[in-house]
């Protein structure tokens, strides 16, 4: 199990099974919300579970977008978007525990600022990165 809390600790959760990746998000909303870029860790819906807090988890919902930008109300820290359909994505800065699993692609670097510079050689996709059918 990987432990997660917010700041107030208010809201805990753990994560069962394997992360399938790890990846630093520039989309506006991780921007605007988590700081420059969000470290993200994505994996099966199922595979998340929250042990506490679920009552000041506040959730901003875009109509034009299929994610949840979540966060503690009480302490204000970022928590991904845990209600991506098959999926959850949860900011990888919530984490009490190593994931095990490392940074390795930048996604959504189209929306990126200009003043931030990529200056390592992970794999970047402009956009969502689809990984392949297995
Ligand atoms: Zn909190
Ligand atoms: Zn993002």
């Amino acid at each position: 199990m990987i432990k997660g809390s917010c700041l107030c600790g208010k809201v805990t959760f753990e994560i069962s099974g394997e992360p399938s990746s790890l990846s630093y998000c520039h989309c506006s909303r991780c921007r605007k919300a988590a700081g420059v870029f969000s470290a993200v860790v994505i994996g099966k819906a199922e595979d998340l579970h929250l042990r506490s807090g679920e009552e000041v988890i506040g959730r901003f919902k875009d109509a034009e977008l299929k994610f949840e930008r979540c966060f503690c109300k009480e302490c204000g820290t970022s928590l991904g978007d845990l209600s991506s359909g098959q999926i959850y994505v949860m900011a990888a800065s919530a984490l009490d525990d190593d994931p095990k699993i490392r940074p390795s692609l930048h996604i959504h670097t189209a929306s990126k600022p200009d003043w931030y510079e990529i200056k390592d050689d992970l794999m970047k996709f402009e956009g969502d990165y689809i990984p392949p059918a297995s």
